[in-house]
């Protein structure tokens, strides 16, 4: 088959891959469109530290089922799917209470194993989702970020109430979104001005994040802080101020990756002054009928900022994005 392999960083090409066959219990998926998440875009740039070359990227993937593996009843061929990726042991302690997204042996599609930049890809029958009617194979690919938007969203136990996003990138969007349709009123904060213009058509109150943003958070909550915070940014500052900005009896959900061995200070009183719940939220597990379901009833409409790219101009797509990463909101390759 066809396929974008990533041999190294910088070094990408469309070539010939041997066409997978689906394992018993495993569905092959004709894949329809693939999205380009930061985490694609590390593995090109060399700074995924789990890449492993030369592989074929690719983790936010829709298609139609192309062939049952043996002992799998359906989805019958043909039927539009999403695959879910990340594939847990089954084993360990967080698999054991169905925490299998922070299972110590983790595999992603698309990092650990081939994922969706070919014509073909092989994934376990219990991580396809079937997509509903009236959802296009295109926004369906977005079922991932905005099932982490859901994660989040479940980790926070958002409700009707004034929740403060620290980051508009993509997946600040889909926070923004599902925090949205669960009630919230959603301010957003982020330092590029441009990024908070598309927050605000998706009905987001915004703030620029600048050196007054923790007293216009404060102003902003008559001096209480904010219920929730989600913190979206990657940015150290940002997250140490978090617990500055969060109302006492509040919560902080943190869904920033940061380098290995960056540490975060608080002011220790603060954790139980404040008695502050923080906590991690990490890609998604069981979020993809929600994610799939608000999207296809048209509640989050976030995929709408997708920009389309033919998948096989790949290398200069990567070269484009690795050169000017502002020009698109959100990619997405579609074949
Ligand atoms: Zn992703
Ligand atoms: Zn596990």
């Amino acid at each position: 088959m066809r396929a974008v392999i990533m041999n190294g960083p910088f070094d990408v090409e469309v070539g010939a891959w041997e066409t997978p066959k689906p394992a018993p219990g495993e569905v092959l998926v004709s894949v329809a469109a693939s999205g380009i998440c930061a985490g694609d875009m590390y593995c090109y740039l060399g700074k995924n530290p789990y890449a492993i070359y030369p592989q074929i990227c690719g983790h936010e993937i829709s298609g139609t089922v192309a062939e049952l593996g043996e002992g799998v009843s359906g989805p019958a061929p043909g039927t539009p799917v999403v695959v879910e990726p990340f594939i847990g042991c089954g084993e360990c302690y967080p698999c054991r209470i169905g925490k299998s997204n922070c299972c110590v042996n983790l595999r992603i599609i698309g990092v650990h194993q081939p994922g969706g930049y070919a014509e073909y890809m092989v994934a376990p029958a219990e991580l396809i989702h079937v997509v509903p009617a009236g959802l296009s194979l295109v926004h369906a690919s977005f079922a991932e970020p905005v099932a982490i938007g859901v994660q989040a969203c479940r980790r926070g136990e958002i409700g009707a109430e004034d929740v403060l996003v620290l980051g508009s990138g993509p997946i600040g969007l889909a926070v923004l979104e599902v925090a949205q349709r669960r009630g919230a009123q959603v301010l957003i904060a982020d330092v590029v001005r441009q990024r908070l213009e598309t927050a605000a058509k998706f009905g987001a109150e915004t703030v620029v994040a600048d050196e007054h943003l923790l007293q216009k958070v404060l102003d902003r909550s008559r001096g209480e802080g904010f219920p929730v915070i989600v913190d979206a940014t990657g940015n150290i500052q940002a997250l140490e101020s978090t617990v500055d900005m969060v109302a006492s009896g509040g919560r902080i959900v943190v869904l920033s990756l940061f380098k290995q061995g960056v540490r975060a200070s608080f002011p220790a009183l603060d954790l139980t002054r404040k008695e502050m719940t923080i906590v991690g939220s990490r890609a998604s597990v069981g979020c993809f009928p929600e994610a799939l379901e608000l999207m296809a009833s048209g509640a989050v409409t976030y995929p709408t900022i997708a920009t389309e790219f033919n998948l096989w101009k790949a290398p200069q797509v990567f070269a484009d994005l690795a050169e000017n990463p502002a020009k698109v909101q959100k990619g997405v390759f579609v074949r």
